[in-house]
């Protein structure tokens, strides 16, 4: 199978200088192989996004809404399909890709609100006879670059907002798992949205490079590792353009003494597992306040030996393989660095039993007791099923340690102390907050965005900032002449 470009309204019918290899995660084989843009390739796609724009900007909302509507009930009757896609891909079980698609489809039906959304103000009699009004205007070609781990959904994160304001946008998603993003503008077509106003790219850092400093394009939305992320808000906005680029994440969750400690083990297992740890929001640390710790421990462990991880494709499975064989070798050598540097290795992923071929991308479940700040397994993002657990004696001590990691994105903290709750919401530094809910991912109607190293700009994701994002204002200051005062101008400004 072939993956290519989507370049308005329709596959690429070019020959790839470059191709990539898509794998199949649980089984280990080769999939099929998508083309690698060239910087021409990108240009074809923005010279397309840019000949879209200048009609998609004057489409009325009544049009773009339309068009939103449709594609969410396209989306929502081929949901199957396209979890099989994510799941052929990514290697997330079947359950996690559909999770991830009904996440999605809340931010389509945001966007379907778009002419509420990107209504201005006005002021009547600003000065007499003057008024003064706003109006939100599209920017023009945006981008938008995704990472693997969410093929569908970080995509939708931002391609409706980006359309429904009337920009074009060009996508390049991860070259991992590509499929899902031309299975996407293949639905926007079906629901009416005209040529070139999405079209997808493939490949990898030669790309985003030509994304990055094209003169056409205007804007930036990135997803992905925090290095990139710098590099691409770093370049992106040296070219003059809006970027948004969202980064890595080191996520933890704090466990008072008065907590429920089954709620909590249950959490920290769903939170840290779910989708082989490869999520941003997954929860990587758990701090155990004193003396919770070898309780806590062991309920976690207790739910380690149940959970079923094994194809996605397969009947009650919960944990799927990572994403690629690089990747598994990568996360799995944490194991050893870990115990090297004094962790106690509680449950170690590689003896974990696996319900698919032996040749896939397998790492089970792994716990790690009596962390320190200074080993790797807690110091980098492992991006992994990897779950560390980091001692305190106290809240304050919690919290200390959770403010000092460089990365922002999500934290959690399990208490029954609404006092506690609230000072910690107060106090912790992190863009994404959940009071016994691990992985507070905000609805689409907030946004969603981290602090520190796991976002550089100064524009959330999706919900009102991904739209005021996407949008620019212009103030209009007008003046009518009154005819029933014989169009005599009856003052501004000598009667201001
Ligand atoms: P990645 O940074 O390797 O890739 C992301 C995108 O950038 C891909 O499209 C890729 O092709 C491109 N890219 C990779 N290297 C590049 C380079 N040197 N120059 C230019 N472009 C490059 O990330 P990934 O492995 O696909 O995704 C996992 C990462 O994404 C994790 O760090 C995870 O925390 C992060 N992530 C963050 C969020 C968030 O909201 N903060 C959400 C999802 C994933």
């Amino acid at each position: 199978m072939r993956t290519t470009h989507w370049i308005g309204g329709k596959p690429w019918n070019g020959v790839p200088e470059r191709t990539g290899d898509i794998y199949d995660p649980a089984t280990g084989q080769i999939a099929g192989q998508v083309d690698f843009a060239t910087a021409a390739v990108v240009d074809e796609a923005v010279a397309a996004a840019r000949e879209a724009f200048s009609r998609w900007r004057t489409a009325s909302l009544a049009r773009r809404t339309s068009v939103m509507f449709s594609f969410r009930e396209l989306l929502n009757a081929r949901r199957s399909d396209l979890a099989e896609i994510i799941t052929a891909e990514h290697g997330k079980v079947l359950s996690d890709a559909a999770g991830e698609i009904q996440r999605a489809l809340e931010n389509v039906e945001f966007a379907c609100g778009i002419p509420q959304l990107v209504k201005g103000g006005f002021s009547e009699n600003a000065s007499t006879q003057v008024d003064v009004y706003s109006i939100r205007q599209p920017l023009g070609v945006v981008g938008v670059i995704s990472p693997f781990n969410f093929p569908a959904m970080v995509p939708l994160w931002f391609v409706p907002n980006a359309i429904a304001c009337g920009n074009t946008v060009v996508l390049k998603p991860s070259e991992k798992d590509p499929s899902a993003s031309n299975f996407l503008a293949e639905l926007f077509a079906e629901a009416g949205l005209p040529d070139g106003v999405l079209n997808v790219v493939h490949g990898d850092k030669e790309a985003v490079d030509r994304i990055l400093e094209h003169p056409s394009v205007k804007a930036i939305s990135f997803v992905g590792s925090t290095p990139v992320a710098r590099y691409v808000y770093q370049t992106g906005t040296h070219h003059g353009k809006r970027v948004q680029a969202l980064g890595g994440a080191k996520n933890h969750m704090v466990v008072l003494p008065d907590a429920d400690l089954d709620l909590a083990a249950d959490a920290a297992v769903s939170a840290g597992f779910g989708s082989a740890g490869e999520r941003c929001m997954a929860i990587s640390a758990v701090v155990a306040v004193d003396p919770v710790g070898d309780e806590l421990v062991g309920k976690i462990s207790e739910r380690i030996a149940a959970l079923h991880v094994g194809d996605g494709r397969r009947p009650g499975c919960e944990m799927g393989p990572l994403v690629t064989g690089a990747h598994r070798d990568r996360v799995m050598s944490y194991l050893d660095a870990g115990r090297s540097a004094g962790a106690q290795l509680v449950v170690d992923g590689r003896s974990h039993p696996i319900d698919g071929e032996q040749a896939g991308f397998w790492l089970g479940p792994t716990l790690f007791d009596h962390v320190g700040t200074d080993m790797s397994i807690y110091t980098d993002e492992i991006f992994g099923p990897v779950l560390s657990v980091l001692r305190v004696p106290s809240y304050d001590a919690a919290v200390e340690l959770v403010n000092a990691n460089r990365y922002g994105n999500g934290t959690a903290i399990f208490t029954n102390d609404g006092g506690a709750a609230r000072r910690y919401q107060n106090e912790v530094e992190i863009g994404m907050v959940g009071v016994n809910v691990a992985i507070p991912v905000p609805v689409s109607y907030y946004s969603f965005g981290g602090w520190k190293d796991s976002l550089f700009g100064d524009a959330h994701a999706y919900g009102p900032e991904g739209v005021s994002f996407f949008v620019r204002s212009k103030v209009v200051t007008s003046r009518w002449l009154d005819p029933s005062h014989g169009g005599v101008n009856l003052g501004f400004p000598q009667n201001t």
